[in-house]
């Protein structure tokens, strides 16, 4: 039953029903995923094995499977409240272009400079280094969300940030290195000389244009020998996945305040911690038997993590320097070919959410570029945000479920996460205009290819 007789466009909470605490997703599962390894020892990684390298608060929020709601720090919220609430917007125009009889609503979290969702652990992030007193942080950047989200919160801290950008993103995208060198960021074009890692891959080859395991190497050495230094990931960790969570909190307040519970939930999957942050109180519905909406999981089909994928223990990085996480993954030597612009190009997937796949909770779907760059395009036109290509893949598979429903006529209430805008993904739309993009899948035998590196993990630990 709907409380208001017409919902409107936008609904923007006030900074009163912002939620006060995280929520951590595996309080709830009964069954919990599998530990993360030490490379090292081949035994669960204990908590001081992260102090090295992650930030004390952080390492403990990475190993907390118990606590179920987690204070947001109060210097944290202060900095949400400069772009959160973000708005839940109903799509109304694209329902029409469409002509669906499905309602369809979206999660904007492109309403900061960065861009996307990332801000949102990016500021827990410096947020805890800060409080334990360090100088710097380092991290790696690919397209550079990432990259620009700790920057704006480094800089609001007052904290340090070295970003190792892949060398051929910061050809291909000068501006986003600028905005972070705005926000008083340190960016060096990776593989470089400021690291042994660096040193010997341009050893092999001076022309070497970088990967994000390259950098996250990078970014990593350095952290680990410079004093008062650590290393910050933006996905994949459960620390990530459990900041994210605001985003799903939000939008069901919201949704219960217009009187709406989504059938279906749908968000593009990288690493996953947007789509785990968007669907925490749904998913946590679904566990405790209380509602059982559909969710799905997108990712690009030159990518296929979930569903091509093993799941199995691998590294988190090309580097094999992080700790092994048992996950659906397509090999940490795994790379999409180079004709894909559409983003979303990580090898593994959050652990947490690789399980509740695994164990038959969410679906996945996984779509050709030229099909998401055709969503964005009709997205962008209809509904006047120009979208990133990331989250233009939930918009695509929202569109597909839409187009079910104008089939049957069934009524149903689809809700996607908007993650940002594309605004430096113009040179990938441009090939999308002038059709010169090409959908690129790999075959079962480049599958093989990369499985074969999977390390070698004791069946019983
Ligand atoms: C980084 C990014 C993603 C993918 O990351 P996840 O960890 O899977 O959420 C999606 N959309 C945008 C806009 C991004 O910047």
């Amino acid at each position: 039953m709907s409380k208001i007789s017409k919902i409107p466009h936008r609904l923007y909470l006030t900074e009163d029903q912002m939620p006060k605490q995280w929520y951590n997703l595996r309080a709830d599962m009964k069954d919990m995923h599998d530990p993360l390894i030490n490379p090292a020892t081949m035994q669960p990684v204990k908590v001081e094995d992260l102090y090295p390298i992650f930030c004390e608060k952080l390492a403990q929020q990475e190993l907390d499977a118990k606590t179920q709601y987690i204070d947001i720090p109060e210097e944290v919220l202060e900095m949400y409240k400069i772009y959160r609430p973000s708005p839940l917007i109903r799509a109304y125009n694209l329902e029409k272009a469409l002509q669906t009889p499905a309602k369809i609503y979206y999660k904007f979290e492109g309403n900061n400079t960065s861009g996307s969702h990332k801000l949102n652990s990016a500021i827990a992030q410096a947020y805890y280094a800060k409080e334990q007193g360090l100088e710097g942080l380092t991290t790696e950047t690919g397209a550079g969300q990432w990259g620009t989200a700790l920057s704006e919160a480094c800089a609001y801290f007052g904290i340090s940030l070295t970003v190792y950008m892949v060398k051929v993103s910061v050809e291909q995208k000068p501006y986003r290195k600028a905005i972070m060198e705005t926000f008083g960021s340190t960016v060096i074009a990776s593989p470089s000389n400021t690291t042994n890692v660096g040193r010997a891959i341009l050893k092999d080859d001076p022309s070497s244009g970088g990967s994000l395991g390259c950098a996250i190497s990078e970014a990593i050495e350095k952290a680990t020998t410079t004093p008062n230094h650590r290393y910050v990931l933006g996905s994949v960790l459960n620390q990530v996945v459990l900041h994210q969570s605001i985003i799903g909190l939000e939008t069901k307040i919201a949704m219960d305040i217009l009187g709406e519970y989504p059938d279906i939930v749908i968000g593009c999957a990288g690493g996953g911690s947007n789509l785990a942050g968007l669907i925490a109180p749904y998913m946590q519905d679904k566990l405790t038997g209380k509602a059982n909406p559909r969710i799905i999981a997108v990712e690009p089909a030159s990518c296929p993590t979930l569903t091509r994928g093993k799941y199995a223990y691998d590294f988190c990085d090309v580097g094999r320097i992080t700790p092994m996480a048992k996950m659906y993954t397509l090999g940490s030597d795994f790379k999409p070919s180079p004709n894909h612009a559409g983003g979303l190009r990580y090898h593994g997937m959050s652990p947490i959410l690789s399980k509740l796949y695994h164990d038959g909770f969410m679906e996945a779907v996984s779509v050709e570029q030229t099909k998401v760059f055709e969503a964005a395009t009709l997205f962008a036109k209809v509904e006047t945000i120009l979208p990133a290509p990331e989250s233009a893949h939930a918009i695509r598979a929202a569109i597909d479920e839409a187009l079910k429903c104008k089939e049957s006529g069934e009524v149903k209430t689809i809700v996607f996460g908007l993650t940002g805008t594309g605004y430096f993904d113009m040179s990938a739309y441009t090939s999308y205009i002038e059709g010169t993009m090409t959908d690129y899948v790999p075959t079962d035998e480049d599958l093989q290819r990369s499985f074969s590196t999977l390390p070698k993990v004791p069946e019983v630990l």
